[in-house]
């Protein structure tokens, strides 16, 4: 099979099939295969490996990870496209390919099915822009067995999910990829490494999953709405995000809650650390449970 992350075997394959490409699907299709090595290099993939990789489209990243000897499930939204990466896909019979929209999916089931083990297993994809966030959380939040998850995606959401307190990307998504992982940044892409190039940067991010969070929440839930409440203002105060969000309590109780924390209430959500989120959330946790 020739390679197909390639300008002129995409270009060619587009005008054969008379393709329409679905900006609304996100489609931009890697035609750097350097790009790839990089991907497949930071996912470590091996032989047996097992992968999930999230929108094959023609099928670019898929043939890498296939010719790297990894057991690959692919999962398409895109009815059109799977008759063209079903014939790309031809010769590798360690790639399976499945018609599903990945937020509906229960991947831990969609993958015991395919490869009947229920070990951890690696996500791998080129995201489709218009839903990156949503599918990060879906797959930090289902808590699925990852073991880790290499992404390509904005850079601008690669720099919030690595961003550290006080920087001006630190928000809710850096809160929640750095509580549930480790996020690093593996490498920048340039809009010429995709056909048709995207109007703006990418970047490829590495997120190894967790075996505990790196702070103690006691619940869960609440410390999520504490980052929640701390963001959904960034210009106000702590004392007044937290005030507009948790109504029930006065302004005198939150204030005395964060001094017990001995978290000034004058400052801004964007400056705290996890650490400091889950001091308030636990603090919080108590008072209720009073
Ligand atoms: N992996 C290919 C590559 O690198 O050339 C294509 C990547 S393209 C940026 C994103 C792919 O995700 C498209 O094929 C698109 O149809 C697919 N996609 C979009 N939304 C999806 C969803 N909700 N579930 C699964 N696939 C989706």
């Amino acid at each position: 099979m020739e390679k197909i992350a390639d300008l002129s075997f995409v270009k060619g394959i587009i005008r054969k099939h008379n393709f329409p490409i679905k900006k609304r699907l996100g489609q931009n299709f890697l035609i750097n295969p350097r790009i790839l090595d990089r991907i497949t290099e930071a996912a470590e993939i091996g032989p047996g490996e097992l992968v999930v990789e999230i929108g094959p489209g023609l099928g670019a990243l898929t043939q890498s990870l296939a010719e790297k000897k990894a057991s690959v499930l692919a999962v398409e939204i895109d009815q059109g496209i799977l008759p063209i990466l079903k014939q790309h896909m031809q010769d590798y019979p360690n790639v399976k390919i499945v018609n599903a929209d990945i937020l509906k999916v229960d991947l831990d089931k969609l993958v015991a099915e395919h490869f009947e083990v229920d070990r951890p297993y690696k996500v791998v994809a080129n995201l489709p822009y218009y839903i990156t966030t949503p599918i990060i959380m879906y797959l930090l939040e289902q808590k699925f067995r990852l073991a880790s998850i290499v992404i390509m995606v904005q850079k601008e959401v690669a720099e919030r999910m690595t961003a550290n307190p006080g920087k001006k990307d630190y928000g809710a998504l850096s809160v929640a990829v750095q509580y549930y992982t480790e996020a690093s940044l593996v490498t920048k892409v340039p809009p010429s490494s995709f056909y048709p190039a995207p109007e703006v940067d990418s970047a490829v991010v590495k997120l190894k999953l967790r075996e505990k969070p790196p702070v103690d929440a006691r619940d869960e839930k609440l410390f999520f709405q504490v980052v929640k409440a701390a963001f959904a203002q960034r210009r106000k105060t702590l004392l007044n995000a937290l005030h507009g969000f948790f109504k029930g309590y006065s302004k005198e109780t939150l204030q005395e809650l964060l001094g017990v924390c001995g978290i000034d209430p004058g400052r801004r959500g964007e400056t705290l650390s996890l650490d400091e989120f889950a001091t308030i959330a636990n603090t919080f946790w108590k008072i209720k449970s009073i």
